[in-house]
């Protein structure tokens, strides 16, 4: 089933971000239609960006982003996993290729001590645990401390007709029991100051709703060292991971959104207010899906249009 993919593929990007490194992990690439990803964008636009193969399907990335502060070993999101049914690896033809990412980027399991779910679809928190041949399930992360939100688990515990396939327990329950994740709750983002809670020095969490109701996108800013700061109009390094937000470079456009989107208006504008820091901040936007670029810079056409900065 593993097809063979080179160890180049392994590890996607990697940049210094101030006093952080940031690696861009790969569970390898998976296949979902190309109607799902853009709406009601018609297929002879989005076709024009990302091609569909003969079944209507694109080809998407799965990124894992490791922020190594010093401090810190923390890892944004863990793929799909390995426990996914044989008929579903079919469908997807993912390649549960993350242990092998981490390894060729030089991270060992044991030294993350921080791992963040944006939300709790199976594409986003695969890896959080892992499925042993004798059956059994677990941390694929022993020393970490695992956060996601309070209300990912609850909605995906209603196991609801429009989503019940997104959201597998295996993922997180065991997590929970043992009390290795923290559930962050509406309120402690309420209560954050900028409603971002922060989860250690320079990463902070923001919700930004509208794929699921408390889908959360993950700040990374190196504190600014005094000495270090260079006069003049540098900006502090600022990268955001937006999670489902903004699956690909594909998905600038701030309508462009997905047909899995539970509130699409909402994803709008969330969008809007994400460009309204972003741009004029340059921050590095870390992309969840987009296997070709998984960070960029973005800024506005002639048009006004959001796009790739070359
Ligand atoms: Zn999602």
């Amino acid at each position: 089933m593993q097809q063979s993919i080179p160890e180049s593929a392994l590890v996607r990007a990697r940049t210094a971000l101030g006093d952080f490194d940031l690696t861009v992990c790969s569970d390898g690439t998976y296949l979902l239609d190309g109607g799902a990803m853009f709406g009601v964008v018609p297929k002879t636009l989005w076709s024009q960006r990302i091609p569909a193969d003969a079944e209507n399907r694109i080809l998407l990335g799965l990124n894992t982003v490791i922020v190594r502060t010093g401090r810190h070993t923390i890892a944004i999101e863990t793929g799909i996993g390995n426990k996914q049914p044989p008929k579903l690896r079919e469908i997807f033809q993912n390649q549960e290729l993350l242990p092998r990412s981490l390894a060729a980027a030089g991270v060992r399991p044991e030294k993350v001590d921080i791992v963040i779910n944006t939300h709790l679809h199976f594409d986003h928190c695969g890896w959080n645990t892992t499925l042993h041949p004798d059956g059994s399930v677990t941390p694929t992360f022993p020393n970490a401390r695992y956060f996601a939100h309070r209300g990912e688990v609850e909605h995906g515990h209603l196991q609801l007709e429009r989503d019940r396939v997104s959201y597998l327990s295996p993922n997180y329950d065991p997590l929970i029991d043992s009390g290795q994740m923290t559930l962050l709750d509406s309120a402690a983002f309420a209560n954050a100051p900028d409603g971002q809670v922060e989860i250690c020095p320079g990463i902070r969490a923001e919700l930004f709703p509208g794929h699921t109701a408390q889908m959360m996108g993950i700040h990374i800013e190196p504190p600014r060292r005094a000495e270090s700061r260079p006069s003049g109009s540098t900006p502090t390094p600022h990268a955001c991971y937006i999670g489902d937000l903004l699956p690909t470079t594909h998905h600038l456009d701030i309508t462009w959104v997905m047909g899995y989107d539970l509130d699409p208006l909402r994803c709008i504008e969330e969008r809007k207010r994400f460009y309204t820091r972003a741009i004029p901040e340059q921050w590095l936007v870390l992309f969840t899906h987009d296997h070709d670029t998984p960070m960029a810079r973005v800024g506005l056409n002639e048009k006004g249009k959001p796009v790739v900065l070359g």
